[in-house]
């Protein structure tokens, strides 16, 4: 019997840009999830080894990297105005002209990240123009310049993603728990109104990667379980947060921007390098690196009440990450060096021998102190779940599946990042592939569990202040 729904039918070409570890997640869910032509399937990478196993399942492939002189050209041919899908899974290809010309041909889009042009995370000088508040504040102008349209949805991934719609979730399960009567918003304001008044001071991103092979990491190779180069790009960006209005105290080395949506500030510091104080369910605390993320932005710009410029609320926002160990290892070998490592390894889900992916948001500064709501999905439960991806993957491609079926619902929504999407029907299509989704309570802040022999200048008063969260 089968079990898994068809959620729609994509009549004209499909075009995957980018076939690594994301891409191979995503290709069994769209051909499991949607009806199409499998001849007007086309998967648009340069890597060899992608092109050898594209070829092994007999799916079309265009063996090229898509590029600032050629895209026009090459996806104008594969494509049909009107129709189809572009579904972008790249590192190195710009989302903004990507999604921008699949909306001049009136074809729906999507992606993971504000990706840019090759080039752009090492080349440019300008630490302010290298955050992902400039990536992202490019895409926000565009969607302001040229309002509704056809739909392209912007960064639709885990996280940035799904952690969108965990949020809504947390906070209805806040107010639920705490006895609020209310109704679910339908719109921004509703929802900023619910969190301000539910007294949420900030969210972290939460997460730990316990997923670990039985081979020990080789020196000078870097391991993780997902793009390494992704994660290095990241990683060398400046580390960024939404910057909330509780906060009593400003970083020395931080910076706001004069322009745009003034959610977000930046630090003079990698963010890879940049450790805060957070909480999981499995390790209780731990640190996390501050790797900036366009949810840290989108999070805090779409909860701001009053005037963005100097706003009545707005909560704090920033990812707090704890990759897997042997990812761990290899930033430290990274850094120590000054240099990156040449070589690369994605854990696969089949030598993975134990551990989970544990993604959530952990709403903190309540009443209830600190609520973490999330995904804790093992790779074991991975494997039965869909092919070809570890449990890391799987909570990205079903949410680019989640996406794509809220896109093709909602075919004139225009350029949309998925806190602007109905969370509720999204976690409706991913939920099957999410594992235990759960909700706990922490009474955990950062002022506790601190090494005492070495006094930290802290902020007693204020438990959940930026200033006793970042690691000094
Ligand atoms: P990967 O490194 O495994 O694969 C990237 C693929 O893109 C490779 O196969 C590479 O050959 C291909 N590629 C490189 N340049 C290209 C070009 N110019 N044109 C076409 N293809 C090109 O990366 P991944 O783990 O599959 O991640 C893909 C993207 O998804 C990255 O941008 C990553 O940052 C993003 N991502 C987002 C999330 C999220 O939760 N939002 C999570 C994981 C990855």
């Amino acid at each position: 019997m089968n079990t898994h729904p068809v959620y729609a039918r994509i009549d004209g070409p499909i075009v995957m840009i980018g076939f690594g570890s994301i891409g191979k997640g995503t290709l069994p869910l769209i051909q499991r999830h949607f009806d199409y032509d499998a001849n007007k399937l086309t998967v648009i990478d340069p890597n060899a080894e992608a092109g050898l196993f594209l070829k092994q399942h007999q799916i079309n492939h265009l063996h090229l990297a898509i590029t600032k002189q050629n895209y026009r050209k090459v996806l104008g041919d594969l494509l049909e105005p009107g129709k189809g899908f572009v579904v972008n899974l790249s590192v190195d290809t710009s989302s903004l002209d990507l999604m921008k010309f699949c909306r001049e041909l009136g074809v729906p889009y999507i992606d993971t990240v504000v990706e840019p042009w090759a080039g752009y995370y090492f080349d440019t000088a300008d630490n302010a123009a290298r955050t992902n508040y400039a990536l992202r504040q490019a895409v926000r102008d565009e969607k302001a310049a040229n309002p509704g349209g056809t739909t392209a949805v912007s960064c639709c991934g885990a996280n940035p993603g799904m952690v969108s719609w965990f949020v809504k979730e947390a906070l209805l399960t806040l107010a639920l728990d705490m006895g609020m009567k209310m109704k679910m918003p339908t719109a921004r304001e509703g929802w900023a109104t619910l969190m301000k008044e539910l007294g949420v001071q900030g969210i972290h991103i939460a997460e730990r990667d316990t997923q670990a092979r039985r081979k020990p990491r080789p020196r000078n190779v870097f391991v993780n379980t997902w793009s390494v180069e992704g994660f290095i790009s990241e990683g060398f960006q400046p580390a960024e947060l939404g910057w909330g209005t509780h906060e009593p105290w400003f970083p020395e080395n931080a910076h706001r921007h004069d322009t745009g949506c003034q959610a977000g500030i930046w630090i003079e510091r990698p963010g890879a390098i940049t450790r805060v104080h957070s909480w999981c369910p499995t390790p209780g605390p731990q640190f996390g690196f501050l790797v900036t993320h366009n949810e840290a932005i989108s999070i805090s710009d779409y909860y701001t009440v009053g005037d963005p410029s100097a706003p009545e609320y707005r909560p704090t926002c920033h990812y707090a990450y704890h990759p897997c160990d042997d990812a761990v290892l290899s930033l430290h070998e990274m850094f120590g060096a000054g240099r990156q490592q040449t070589q690369h390894e994605i854990l696969d889900v089949d030598e993975i021998v134990e551990g989970i992916d544990e993604l959530g948001v952990l709403l903190y500064g309540h009443a209830r102190n600190a609520l973490w709501f999330g995904s804790r999905l093992s790779n074991a439960e991975t494997r039965n779940l869909a092919p070809f991806q570890n449990a890391t993957g799987l909570q990205v491609t079903s949410a680019v599946l989640a996406g794509m079926v809220w896109a093709l619902e909602n075919p004139d929504a225009g350029i949309v990042e998925t806190d602007e999407m109905d969370h509720a029907r999204c976690l409706e299509v991913q939920r099957p592939y999410l594992g235990p989704v759960e909700a706990h309570y922490t009474d955990w802040t950062p002022l506790q569990d601190r090494w005492e022999h070495f006094p930290e200048e802290i902020d007693p008063d204020v438990p959940w202040a930026f200033r006793n969260v970042l690691a000094t």
